[in-house]
């Protein structure tokens, strides 16, 4: 098995890739690249990878800098959206565990009221004050996430 080198082969690639052939290289070089079939098929390959690389580079369309800077803008927008909607789900549920939790406690202490004591005076604080808590408890409910919309909604 014969080996293939020369020794000049990545000069001769450089010389392609940077332009230099065949108009700018010496006649050294030139008629090295003749005589050596392995710098010939290089210069010939390389030829039409510049070839391509060029014909790529003249027809690329790069959009114009406004577009590109409306683009970021809107994605900038879109994520921040993204993270107060997040936030916003985040308050909502800590709110509702919170209203359910009073709402437990408060319906536990008014069974304790009826259940452990009895007395007169215990059961008519209940009657007065039960029904218009929960109301309140479920109002709040209810606004709490309106509430944390608009406060978040002014940044
Ligand atoms: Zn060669």
């Amino acid at each position: 098995m014969s080996r293939v080198e020369c020794p000049l082969e990545q000069e001769t690639l450089a010389m392609v890739q940077s332009g230099r052939w065949p108009h700018g290289c010496d006649e050294a070089s030139r008629a090295h690249i003749e005589a050596c079939n392995l710098c010939g098929d290089v210069v010939r390959v390389a030829v039409l990878v510049s070839n391509d690389y060029q014909a790529t580079l003249r027809t690329a369309r790069v959009p114009n800098s406004g577009l590109i800077w409306w683009r970021m803008q809107r994605r900038t927008r879109q994520e921040a959206a993204r993270t107060a909607s997040r936030m916003i789900t985040i308050v909502q549920a800590i709110a509702v565990a919170a209203g359910v939790a009073v709402a437990i406690g408060i319906i536990t202490a008014t069974s304790r009221a009826f259940s452990f004591a009895p007395s007169d005076l215990s059961q008519t604080i209940v009657a007065q004050w039960g029904i218009p808590l929960l109301i309140t408890l479920a109002a709040w409910l209810a606004l709490a996430p309106v509430a944390v919309y608009l406060a978040v909604g002014k940044d």
